[in-house]
């Protein structure tokens, strides 16, 4: 079905997330479900299987499971869980996520240490080699994957290779790219990935998920500070109920991440979708240039996910008006969070195709009502 002939809504967001969805999945909700019946007990069966099977092909090694609520909560409900009382947690931070991540673990208690990195640059993994060559402490290592502050996309790859080296556990916050950049965790070495409903999966927001490597997640019981958020226990409970959550489930949810999956595979699975992210990003990040807008990040560091852009270089410029300029011609877009820059940014996933950006752009051109003053570069 075309975006906007059932919801006419009235614009695209380009927020990931909540991020445009189609109206097929948004239909999938006009139907009430019981929680404890099979109907639905199968449906989260069959999401907990393709999660795995979206995540590697090494698929006998690891499980999914769901947890209620946005994102963050199953990011604390990861930490809360994995990292036992006399463990140590590691946080790579370069963005506002890995300093949520720092923020939960010591909320919890959690024994912390972080590698505070620089929002705009490439992430020094001498630090992380030394760090772990020096702490035999620490037991675990958090990063988050595409950095949604930035766009940035840290290189889980390189990371994973010195966290096992050391032979420590490697939790990943990959919250904005599963499903919108192609990996395979069992590769990877990730005991933990985690990402939610609401982003490149396209299903609407109410709750997230990990996918947990089965015999480190075993170790597991008993570690949780907290009920709700007690992963191992939500995880006994769906594998040993076919898939029943503890508590009320968000069961309209549930139905709609079943179809925004359905439809995953469809456009032809993650390859497909990655690639109509990244052209996506390329056509905006070069239309963006031509109007003299620049994207904070180099190339080789920027995410096909979500683009920062400075601010044109014009005293004229306020974001708010060229926010509600852009929201009446049909787009919203996200303001910026580097703390030391002035930014705005625009996100690229969703169901979001090129012509919605060329569209975009010239919704952009329109309101550049700043470009009078543009002053001499
Ligand atoms: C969206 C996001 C989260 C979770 O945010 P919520 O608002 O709790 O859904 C966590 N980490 C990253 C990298 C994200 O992009």
């Amino acid at each position: 079905m075309k975006q906007n002939d059932f919801t006419n809504n009235p614009y695209l967001l380009l927020t990931p997330g909540p991020l445009t969805t189609t109206d097929t999945v948004k239909l999938a909700m006009m139907k009430d479900w019981c929680t404890w019946d099979d109907d639905y007990n199968n449906i989260v069966q069959g999401i907990r299987k393709s999660l795995v099977q979206l995540a590697t092909k090494s698929v006998d090694q690891y499980s999914a499971v769901l947890m209620q609520g946005s994102g963050t909560f199953s990011v604390e409900s990861v930490i809360g869980t994995v990292v036992p009382r006399d463990g140590k947690l590691l946080v790579i931070a370069n963005g506002v996520y890995g300093s949520r991540i720092v923020k939960i673990a010591k909320t919890l208690g959690i024994n912390t240490v972080v590698i505070d990195s620089s929002e705009v640059e490439a992430i020094d993994l001498n630090r992380l080699t030394v760090q772990l060559e020096n702490d035999s402490e620490i037991t675990h290592v958090a990063i988050v994957h595409c950095e949604t502050t930035t766009g940035m996309l840290n290189p889980i790859e390189k990371v994973s290779e010195i966290v096992k080296r050391y032979n420590r556990v490697f939790i990943v916050d990959a919250m904005s790219s599963f499903g919108g950049v192609e990996l395979d965790i069992a590769d990877l070495n990730i005991d933990y990935i985690i990402s939610s409903a609401n982003k490149c999966i396209e299903g609407v927001p109410g709750f997230g998920f990990a996918i947990v490597k089965k015999d480190e997640f075993e170790k597991c019981k008993d570690n949780a500070r907290s009920v709700s958020l007690d992963l191992y226990d939500q995880w006994k409970t769906m594998e040993e109920q076919n898939g029943k959550w503890r508590f009320t489930s968000p069961t309209h949810v549930v139905r709609a991440f079943a179809q925004a999956l359905k439809e995953l595979e469809e456009e032809g699975g993650i390859k497909v979708r990655a690639s109509r992210y990244k052209n996506n990003q390329k056509v905006l990040s070069d239309g963006m240039k031509k109007l003299q807008i620049q994207p904070i990040l180099p190339e080789e560091l920027q995410s096909p996910i979500i683009t920062s852009f400075y601010y044109p270089n014009s005293e004229s410029f306020d974001f708010k008006v060229f926010y509600h300029k852009l929201k009446e011609k049909g787009f919203v877009i996200y303001p910026g969070k580097v703390s030391a820059l002035d930014t705005f940014r625009i996100g690229n996933i969703g169901d979001v195709h090129q012509k919605d950006i060329e569209d975009l752009l010239k919704a952009i051109e329109q309101s550049s009502y700043w470009l009078d003053t543009v002053s001499e570069k």
